[in-house]
């Protein structure tokens, strides 16, 4: 009731019908012996389901899911304190009323008993109907989906993505066929941003001067109808770094990931990252990346990621080792960067002198200002590694570079109701996926590719980066029997009527 009072859009009968029948199952001792304790007990365990479910909608207004629990358990105690007085709120008080009922129905047991025919004859029934809805369930392999509680479904799913990504640590590298169609030397860099809202940059027309360095570029090409399908980390990444788009999802320890199509061909690969590699969110981007050929993590200060996005790290520390990679001899590169970005808490992601608003004022008002310092900051740092690979392209020429920059989600930073954040609950607001994608090419890349197509065409069209997999090989100049060129954003066979239907179902 108080989810349906919260949040109609995600609220469904189907909840309190699921546990109804729950309840008449639960029931079944109790009715059978008539013993006190398994009436103590079936009360019990619905009242905890109950207790985190009201207490799930209303911090987050959904019922729990597989999500926050990686996140809750992603966060230490003082995380979960402060978070609980962000959002302490009067509907807390709702445990009273929550707590005496369950008081009362443990003082006053029901007479619910096995004896006349009367009640033989409603519990037979009851009991055959909860049954017969079970075991179609059960057979048709909808059970989890249509048959479990919302509490319980969202531990299982946990449980069941858990292995799926420990599963990824033994992925062994799959040999391909992959071919380059290309003899010149060539080096790819995916800067890879973190909570970027392109609607926070004026290079996308935000009021505020946050992206100066890169609206004076004139080698960039700036794409403004990118989204991201997914809303946060790791399902995006999991993503593009794999075939899986949102149309197709393969177990991830089988599908062909990025690494399985470089590592077939002549390219090194290198994952280079500013994000913790430690964590339940980042355990699966971990293993995933642990088949580059080299890997550099550089913010290995703390026990979790959600610490790790309390201290300062700044972005900064990932252009040593970016150089690094540039100064290997290798003919063929692809160089990840993992940009720890825009990341909460916003005001930790930036040095004093990137504070261009003041981290003062009511809770919004601060948001925004430090959420701005962030992304004022974040166009350094890839201006930074764009005038870095200038300088490397002047140096050799011969060399055919391409560097993509675009973020893994955006951030809702009370853009979109009275929410600061990439979670949601119901439909995605479109600053969690309206991100940045810009390209800078060497004047040797930008011949070859103009050559194929007008890329200037495709400044406006719409793209979801679940497909950034094909794009990468593209720009990788490989040739492979898993590459679809019709989701390939540079090539000219694109196909830009792909709805673009993002993780909650709806249609961009
Ligand atoms: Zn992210």
């Amino acid at each position: 009731m108080v989810g349906l009072a919260l949040n109609r859009d995600v609220f469904t009968f189907r909840s309190v019908l699921l546990l109804l029948m729950w309840t008449v199952v639960l029931l079944i001792p109790f009715v059978l012996t008539q013993k006190k304790c398994l009436y103590v007990t079936a009360a019990s365990l619905l009242f905890v389901d109950g207790f985190i479910n009201l207490f799930h909608w209303i911090l987050l207004k959904c019922p729990l899911n597989a999500s926050s629990i990686f996140v809750f358990l992603n966060t230490n105690f003082s995380e979960a304190s402060e978070f609980m007085t962000i959002k302490m709120t009067p509907l807390l008080l709702m445990f009273i009323p929550y707590i005496a009922l369950f008081v009362i129905t443990l003082k006053r047991i029901p007479k619910l008993s096995f004896r006349s025919t009367g009640e033989i004859v409603v519990w037979l029934a009851l009991w055959l109907s909860v049954a017969l809805f079970f075991t179609d369930n059960i057979v048709h392999k909808r059970f989890l989906r249509l048959a479990v509680p919302d509490v319980e479904r969202a531990v299982i799913s946990f449980f069941k993505e858990s292995e799926e990504y420990s599963k990824l640590k033994d992925h062994t590298l799959r040999p391909l066929d992959a071919k380059l169609t290309t003899d010149d030397p060539t080096l790819v860099v995916v800067v890879i941003g973190e909570s970027c809202n392109r609607n926070h940059m004026s290079l996308y027309g935000y009021g505020r001067a946050t992206t100066p360095r890169l609206q004076a570029r004139q080698d960039i090409l700036v794409f403004d109808n990118v989204v991201s399908a997914n809303s946060n980390t790791l399902y995006s990444v999991m993503n593009f770094l794999t075939e899986n788009n949102i149309e197709h999802h393969r177990p991830l320890d089988s599908c062909i990931h990025i690494f399985d199509v470089l590592h077939s061909s002549p390219y090194r690969s290198y994952w280079i990252s500013n994000q913790a590699p430690i964590g339940l969110w980042e355990n699966g981007v971990t293993n995933l990346v642990q088949s580059a050929d080299v890997k550099r993590f550089v913010n290995v200060t703390s026990n979790s990621s959600m610490e790790s996005t309390q201290i300062a790290s700044f972005d900064q520390r990932l252009f040593a080792p970016l150089q690094t990679s540039l100064n290997d001899e290798r003919k063929h590169k692809v160089v990840f960067v993992h940009l720890l970005g825009c990341h909460t808490q916003y005001n930790k992601r930036y040095p004093n002198e990137f504070g261009l608003f003041e981290d003062k004022g009511d809770r919004r008002t601060r948001a925004i200002n430090t959420y701005d310092n962030s992304v004022y900051y974040n166009d350094f740092v890839v201006d930074s590694i764009f005038s870095m690979l200038r300088t490397y392209s002047l140096v050799h020429p011969d060399v055919r570079v391409s560097a993509l920059y675009f973020s893994d989600h955006g951030e809702n930073v009370y853009d979109e109701g009275d929410n600061c954040g990439h979670n949601y609950s119901g439909s995605i607001p479109k600053s969690n996926v309206e991100i940045p994608f810009v390209l800078w090419l060497s004047p040797s890349q930008m011949k070859y590719l103009e050559a194929r197509h007008s890329l200037v065409d495709r400044l406006h069209a719409p793209y979801m980066i679940d497909d950034l997999f094909h794009t990468l090989i593209d720009l990788s100049d490989i040739a492979t029997p898993c590459f679809d060129k019709s989701r390939s954003f540079i090539n000219s066979d694109y196909d830009a009527t792909r709805p673009r239907i993002l993780e909650d179902g709806n249609l961009y």
